[in-house]
């Protein structure tokens, strides 16, 4: 595998950056995670777009424009003969001091790894994931705002361990007024009488590329699409429910802290959301070989 940073490709062995990176010592940087489908890079603007608001959120001057980062992912797909597959983009603060203090970093670093994507099996798709809620709450948007993709996952991380601590796969976390926010890697939606829910960014959800792309196709087949604050009472109660995600696409969940969603199986509403964005993704995106 070939790994860029900064300009440079190199090896696996040899991909490695300071013990003074800001990134490491606090998680002072930012990250996005895309999909490369059928020689194509999905959604690549969108991920880049949201990469610079991040920066632009935490005073980050990311060294590159948009244009020069997209060719730089996708080289770096070419490079690594991804057909199918992943990327993960990293910004750091950069090499600095020990002390907190940015302005001592003078050179974000950006990194770019594309690879294999570990998917979830088939049949957790065509049976649904049971999940549960996590007692850790969500990062309040006034501390650390979740709209911002940082490299500081440790509120996503602690969900996760009580998500696998329950025998999970994810975890839905509540905000500080006991609203649903997302889960640790993905957004939530609920179907209810034929309507499409999924809670507003303001209760501290990640602005979901996939989330965006799927209230587009609903809006487009003639679902109502809602953001409305959610309770877990309403997830209980919902005829359907699934998870969005760049990694995990559109997961149906048939069980939330032991209540049975709906039938218990995957809903009608879910799987006509699952094929057209299947569909979606065969045709899109930016060509990384011409
Ligand atoms: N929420 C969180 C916390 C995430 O990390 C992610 C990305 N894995 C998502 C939601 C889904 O966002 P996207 O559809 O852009 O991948």
């Amino acid at each position: 595998m070939k790994i860029y940073i900064d300009g440079k490709y190199y090896t696996e062995k040899d991909a490695k950056i300071s013990v003074f990176d800001h990134g490491l010592l606090y998680g002072d940087g930012i990250f996005e995670g895309i999909r490369v489908y059928h020689d194509r890079v999905f959604k690549l603007k969108e991920h880049i777009d949201r990469l610079f608001y991040s920066a632009k959120s935490i005073l980050l001057t990311i060294p590159m424009t948009h244009g020069e980062l997209m060719k730089a992912v996708i080289e770096t797909c070419r490079r690594n003969k991804v057909r199918d597959g992943y990327i993960r983009l990293v910004v750091t603060r950069g090499v600095g001091t020990l002390g907190l203090n940015p302005q001592r970093c003078k050179d974000p670093s950006v990194i770019i790894i594309a690879g294999k994507i570990q998917l979830y099996p088939v049949e957790l798709y065509q049976r649904g994931m049971e999940i549960v809620t996590a007692s850790t709450t969500r990062n309040l948007h006034s501390a650390l705002n979740p709209a911002i993709k940082s490299l500081n996952y440790l509120n996503n991380i602690l969900a996760k361990i009580e998500a696998t601590n329950a025998g999970c796969e994810e975890a839905i976390l509540l905000n500080a007024e006991g609203f649903v926010a997302e889960c640790t890697g993905d957004n939530v939606f609920i179907v209810k009488a034929g309507h499409l829910f999924t809670p507003p960014l303001s209760a501290g959800a990640l602005y979901g590329i996939t989330r965006q792309v799927v209230m587009e196709i609903a809006e487009e087949s003639g679902l109502v699409v809602s953001e409305p604050n959610l309770t877990r009472y309403d997830l209980f109660n919902a005829d359907e429910c699934f998870l969005t995600g760049t990694g995990a696409e559109l997961m149906p969940v048939v069980k939330i802290d032991g209540r049975v969603i709906g039938t218990g199986k995957p809903g009608r509403v879910t799987g006509r959301l699952v094929a057209q964005y299947r569909a979606l993704t065969k045709v899109n995106g930016e060509p990384i070989y011409d």
